[in-house]
C-alpha cells in the first residue's frame, strides 16, 4: 500500500500562480514552517488558514530596510481605498483583524473622515486602530513621497508608493497552500475593508467572514497581478 503524501510532498508539486522564482522562495519558506511544526495536524491548519503564508511574508519583511521612506504615524493616504475590497488577506489575517476591532464596534471610524478610508482607521488620529493585526497588504505597503500617495488615493498615476517583494511571496506562498491541500482542506482569502467594516458594525467573527470571502477566483486575479507587476520592475 502506498504511503499518503505528507505536507511536505504536496508543497514540492504544488503550484502557485505567481512568478517561477517567487514561487520556489515561498516554497521553501512553507516548507521550512511546516518542518518547524511537530504536530502535523497544526501545520496542515496553518497552512489552510494562511498563518503559514502570513509567516513567510513577515519574515521575509522582517529581513528588509527600505531606505528613504516618508512613512510615518497619521499619515493615512493609502488608508484610502479604491473599491470596497481593500485588498486580499488570509482567514488568519481576517480572523485578528476583527478581534481587533470588534470592540471598537460602533464608533467613529475611517469613512468619518473620508468616505473611501478605511473603516479600521480612527478619523481623529488618522492611525491604523488595528495596527498590530494590519495584514500583509499594508504592512508592505511604503513610499518615498506623501504628495504621490496623496495623488494615488484622489486617483492619479504617481510613482513613489508601492508593494515590497514580500507582498508578493506571501501571495505566492497563499497559492501554493491552497493547491497543495486541494482536495483536503479549504484555503479561502477575504476582503480586507468588508472584514474591517463588518467588524465596526458589529458582525459577529462567522458573519464577517461570510460577508468578506472571496471567490476562489480573486486570488488568481491577484496572483496575475502579482505576477504582471513584478514582470515590470
Ligand atoms: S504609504 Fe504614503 S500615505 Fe501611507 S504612510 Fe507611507 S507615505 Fe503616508
Ligand atoms: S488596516 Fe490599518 S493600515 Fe491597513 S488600510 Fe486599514 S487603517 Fe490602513
Amino acid at each position: 500500500m502506498s504511503k499518503a503524501p505528507t505536507l511536505s510532498d504536496r508543497l514540492s508539486k504544488a503550484r502557485s500562480g505567481s512568478a517561477p522564482e517567487v514561487t520556489d522562495r515561498a516554497r521553501r519558506g512553507l516548507m521550512a514552517y511546516v518542518g518547524a511544526q511537530a504536530d502535523v495536524a497544526r501545520a496542515g491548519k496553518e497552512l489552510a488558514d494562511g498563518t503559514a503564508a502570513t509567516g513567510v511574508g513577515r519574515v521575509a519583511l522582517s529581513a528588509m530596510s527600505p531606505q528613504g521612506l516618508a512613512c510615518a504615524e497619521g499619515c493615512a493616504f493609502c488608508c484610502i481605498l479604491s473599491g470596497d475590497d481593500g485588498g486580499t488577506i488570509t482567514e488568519a489575517e481576517a480572523v485578528a483583524l476583527h478581534r481587533a476591532l470588534a470592540a471598537l464596534a460602533g464608533q467613529p471610524d475611517g469613512r468619518a473622515w473620508h468616505p473611501k478610508a478605511c473603516p479600521s482607521l480612527d478619523p481623529e488620529t488618522r492611525s491604523c486602530r488595528a495596527y498590530d493585526a494590519r495584514p500583509m497588504i499594508c504592512r508592505a505597503y511604503v513610499s518615498t513621497d506623501v504628495e504621490a500617495c496623496k495623488a494615488v488615493s484622489d486617483g492619479q498615476a504617481a510613482s513613489g508608493p508601492g508593494t515590497l517583494g514580500p507582498y508578493h511571496t506571501y501571495l505566492a506562498a497563499i497559492g501554493l497552500s491552497r493547491a497543495a491541500l486541494k482536495g483536503v482542506k479549504r484555503v479561502s482569502t477575504y476582503a480586507m475593508a468588508r472584514v474591517a467594516a463588518a467588524a465596526v458594525d458589529g458582525a459577529s467573527l462567522e458573519g464577517a467572514l461570510a460577508s468578506a470571502r472571496h471567490k476562489p477566483t480573486e486570488l488568481d486575479a491577484e496572483l496575475k497581478r502579482s505576477k504582471r507587476d513584478l514582470s515590470r520592475i
